[in-house]
């Protein structure tokens, strides 16, 4: 057995959900508001028997770890770390060597955050590093909670405390906390206020040191970072996220900020939701882990040029990553940690009113810039925002924009189709989407199904669930190649097995084995719709008719259309022959539509 067998073979999924959102018995399944989704009615259903879950309003679903990833915001590997030690499972793939030696290095940052706590709290140096962390507006409480701290000038206190407790001088180089001098190795850290940075699980994976007590000098910078190391990936972790994370999902919004303190303070003003990067720019991954708790990201910056400039990257690489994206801008001058710490109250209107969605703001800039008076001002315009817009990834908020900003400048559709087309050429080459998912992590594509789409589906579901059909064969009916791969499957999946006719569970079963791998996520939609039926639908004969017929008035009221199209169109030309053939195939199409109605309001009859 792999490892994930093994904590599959463990744990039950009804528990490792439960523990989570509240579950409630639903026949054979379990199901609850979706956590993932807004929603009033549970959409939301958990399979006992087969450990899997789904949603079918967001189309979500799979086993225990993708449900922990989803949930918690995390990467596979890490949802695996923490379902493996839930089920008492050893990771084997880590040796044992190297996982003690990692380990190591968390112990070594966990007892250097303790050092400096305490310097913080007992040391004269640390004292006045306290009171200008005050000073800035950070409470005591926030202080704590964020386990701030001193790192003293001398040169060699950490490593001699860290070397009395067992850590060699090459294993606190490894972790970033001592660096290798001419004549040995001596604290990375050194007269700086010390903001540690957390993972998911809330270990210490690295710090930020901010320069205090002297000026910055060339070698001396202001802020300074772990480097890379065994346990800190910087394009991967967010500084603030384990205190953020539940925030960020219960809002959908993710606030981005800047600095460290620009964050504890922002905590610390009822904004839990923000996040900043620690010492790097935003990345793919950080969007990637953000994308998991939220739809939304703001950013907040400096109102001058030079702070929208450093955010073009992030903002550019967040709207390909599908995100909504708004400004908070704060007075020129400032940063978010003055604003908070002068007037609480209007970074407060700031982030509830005053937030911009990122393309108005760029259009709003290049106005002012510009202007509109002559086609080259307007072409400056369009430069300016239409690379942006083109980064959108939602098809229909990307229209809108284009429709906004067309009206704004006067153009007619024409002209701004040219312009669009002019840029698109040139950006999309380098627009390049995160990669999301990972081989464990297959999350249905988010697509939003046509109803014709849903009926094929109810069909497939239902046909499973017939005693007998009559109709044996005819898969010409459903249009979608999934749905009609589908179906063929459920059609086998319910013959009868050396006559006689087969369980629930063994069509199920014999369903799921024979589809293709990459239908499988639609296939445990299916499955999970076949329980919900069995439950709750008596006539399950009537309600297949029911399907049919509703699938075949799509056809036909489609084919009526098209008809008429053409009906128009060979009217127009005065070609009679055409005329009067349509005419005749109208006159059909409309009898078997009225038939098909007769026929419904003849079994609503019955059933009244
Ligand atoms: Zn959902």
């Amino acid at each position: 057995m792999t490892p994930v067998e093994q904590i599959k073979s463990r744990l039950d999924i009804v528990e490792v959900v439960g523990g989570y959102i509240k579950l409630q018995r639903a026949g054979i399944n379990l199901k609850a508001r979706c956590p993932f989704h807004n929603e009033k009615t549970p959409s939301f259903f958990v399979s006992p028997a087969r450990q899997t879950w789904h949603c079918f309003g967001c189309s979500k679903g799979g086993d225990i770890f993708s449900f922990v990833q989803e949930i918690e915001g995390m990467e596979f590997p890490e949802a695996l770390r923490i379902l493996a030690q839930r089920a008492g499972v050893e990771l084997v793939h880590e040796s044992r060597e190297r996982r003690d030696a990692r380990s190591r290095l968390f112990e070594a940052n966990e007892l250097a955050v303790k050092f400096f706590e305490t310097q913080l709290l007992k040391s004269p140096a640390g004292g006045r590093a306290l009171a200008y962390l005050r000073d800035r507006g950070l409470r005591d409480e926030t202080i704590h909670a964020f386990r701030l701290g001193w790192a003293p000038e001398a040169q060699d206190a950490l490593l001699v405390f860290l070397r009395g407790r067992g850590f060699s001088d090459k294993a606190l180089d490894e972790v970033g906390l001592a660096t290798r001098a001419r004549d040995g190795f001596r604290a990375r850290f050194r007269g700086r206020i010390m903001f540690p940075i957390f993972d998911g699980s809330n270990r210490t994976v690295g710090f930020t040191g901010r320069i205090f007590g002297r000026e910055e000098g060339e070698y001396d910078p202001k802020y300074l970072n772990t480097p890379e190391t065994p346990i800190f990936e910087k394009h991967r972790i967010l500084y603030g996220l384990s205190a953020a994370r539940k925030e960020i999902r219960r809002r959908g919004v993710a606030l981005l900020v800047e600095g460290q303190m620009d964050c504890l303070l922002a905590h610390q003003a009822t904004s839990a939701h923000a996040v900043a990067t620690s010492g790097t720019a935003l990345s793919p991954q950080h969007l990637v882990v953000l994308k998991r708790l939220a739809d939304t990201v703001i950013f907040s910056y400096d109102a001058d040029v030079a702070g929208i400039e450093a955010a073009k990257r992030g903002i550019d690489l967040a709207l390909e990553a599908g995100f909504i994206v708004r400004l908070a801008v704060v007075p020129k001058g400032k940063d978010p940690a003055d604003l908070i710490r002068d007037d609480i109250a209007a970074w407060q209107e700031l982030l509830e009113h005053g937030t911009q969605p990122i393309i108005g703001f760029l259009l709003e800039q290049a106005l002012a810039a510009h202007g509109l008076a002559s086609p080259e001002a307007k072409r400056a315009v369009v430069t300016a925002v239409f690379p942006a817009i083109a980064r959108i990834s939602n098809t229909i908020e990307r229209a809108e924009w284009l429709e906004q900003v067309r009206l704004r400048l006067g153009m007619t559709q024409a002209n701004a189709e040219a312009f669009w087309q002019e840029v698109v050429k040139h950006e999309v080459k380098s627009i390049e989407a995160p990669q999301v998912s990972s081989e464990q992590d297959r999350p249905l594509p988010k697509e939003i199904l046509s109803r014709r789409e849903l009926l094929e589906e109810h069909l497939v579901a239902l046909t499973m669930l017939q005693e007998q059909l009559n109709d044996l064969g005819d898969e010409t009916i459903v249009r979608s190649l999934r749905n009609r791969a589908l179906y063929r499957v459920a059609l086998t999946a319910v013959q009868p097995a050396e006559g006689a006719s087969l369980a629930i569970p063994e069509r199920v079963s014999r369903f799921q084995d024979a589809i293709a791998e990459e239908f499988k996520p639609y296939g445990e939609r299916i499955v999970f719709m076949v329980e919900e039926m069995a439950e709750s639908i008596r006539d399950l004969l009537e309600e297949r008719n029911a399907c049919l017929r509703e699938i075949r008035t799509l056809d036909l009221r489609e084919r009526l259309e098209a008809i008429s199209t053409e009906l128009e169109a060979a009217e127009r030309s005065g070609d009679f022959a055409r005329t009067r053939e349509l005419t005749e195939r109208f006159r059909e199409s409309s009898a078997n539509l009225a038939a098909l109605f007769s026929e419904t309001s003849r079994v609503t009859e019955t059933v009244s």
